[in-house]
């Protein structure tokens, strides 16, 4: 057995400087990745959840060099991806690819949706003859539910579940490995969410893929992942065996999110109850609260929580989470 994990991120660091709108004002710090470790084995799905403003889109752009690091390391198939030149890293390109959330501006508005699918055919395989890519076209959209007759249509003209399919169809046109997906479902209506779930996993078992699937909601990730890690104000707070995280979740952040999941056929009052769930906002990255990042919300805070950031603790196989009460 292979023991080098596909995807191996290791104390990954991005800061980002805002500049204030004063010449005497010295620009802010933004802790937008403060510290993320985290491995992805070949064929497993990581969910990787938290709050919008937790840091985990930056975790994407950086693993797929979109934006550049502060510190810390990235390996694909155990090569640091930040240590090698452009052209080298093209041929790590091809076999890792991204999903987005938003499929109306990740898609060009001019392409037509076969010249959106081919083009990283033509990238990657730039040699093969139009008609062959052409056919291939036709069979991608074919393979993620779209008639391969709308290859000549326009990206305003699919609804947009149609138009997240596309963006998957572009994204196994080359036969990655890893899929980055980033919120893939979270701007669909709930009925169109479970299709493109589906889809996803479907596609997991024909193209033998890995993901790392980034969501803000656990109930999304709860059937796709394997394992799943929490994000919490730019550090990862638990990570756990799926079915661990749901059962038994050992930081407050991810019990409150648990309890955030809304449950189906419970009476108006547990529903409110659902709501009330989620305390207070998500700090801001620019000046995070010494200590736990979460002390501000948690109901546990002891008077350590407000001075010390808390060590990992290993609480069982593949779960560890960062908190003072454990
Ligand atoms: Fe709450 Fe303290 Fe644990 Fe942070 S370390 S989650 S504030 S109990």
């Amino acid at each position: 057995m292979n023991e080098t994990p596909l995807l191996k991120v290791d104390d990954l660091v991005k800061h980002f400087s805002l500049r204030s709108g004063s010449l005497f004002e010295k620009a802010k710090r933004v802790r937008a990745v403060d510290g993320v470790s985290f491995h992805l084995d070949e064929g497993e799905t990581l969910g990787l959840v938290g709050e919008s403003g937790s840091g985990k889109s930056t975790v994407a752009r950086l693993i797929l060099r979109l934006i550049s690091h502060t510190s810390g390391s990235v390996d694909f198939r155990g090569e640091n991806l930040f240590d090698l030149p452009l052209a080298e890293f093209k041929k790590f390109r091809r076999e890792m690819q991204m999903i987005f959330q938003d499929s109306m501006s990740s898609l060009n508005p001019r392409y037509t949706a076969g010249e959106i699918v081919g083009e990283p055919l033509k990238i990657y395989e730039g040699r093969s003859p139009k008609a062959e890519r052409e056919e291939k076209v036709r069979d991608l959209l074919e393979q993620v539910g779209l008639d391969g007759s709308y290859a000549t249509r326009f990206p305003h003209e699919f609804s947009g579940g149609q138009r997240q399919r596309l963006g998957i169809a572009r994204a196994i046109a080359v036969n990655p490995k890893l899929i980055v997906a980033d919120e893939p479902v979270s701007a669909l209506d709930v009925s169109v969410q479970s299709q493109v779930l589906n889809l996803l996993q479907d596609l997991k078992e024909s193209y033998g893929l890995s993901y790392l699937f980034i969501a803000h909601d656990l109930a999304v990730v709860k059937h796709m992942s394997q394992r799943v890690a929490v994000m919490y104000l730019g550090r990862i707070v638990e990570t756990a065996p799926s079915r661990e995280i749901y059962e038994n979740p050992a930081h407050p952040y991810t019990q409150m999110l648990i309890q955030a999941i809304p449950k189906a056929n419970v009476d108006f009052a547990a529903r409110k109850e659902d709501r009330g769930a989620v305390i207070g906002d998500i700090p801001s990255p620019i000046n995070p609260p010494p200590g736990c990042p979460f002390h501000k919300r948690c109901k546990y805070k002891m008077a350590i929580c407000e001075q010390e950031y808390p060590e990992y603790r290993r609480l069982g196989p593949g779960h560890v989470a960062a908190c003072h009460l454990l």
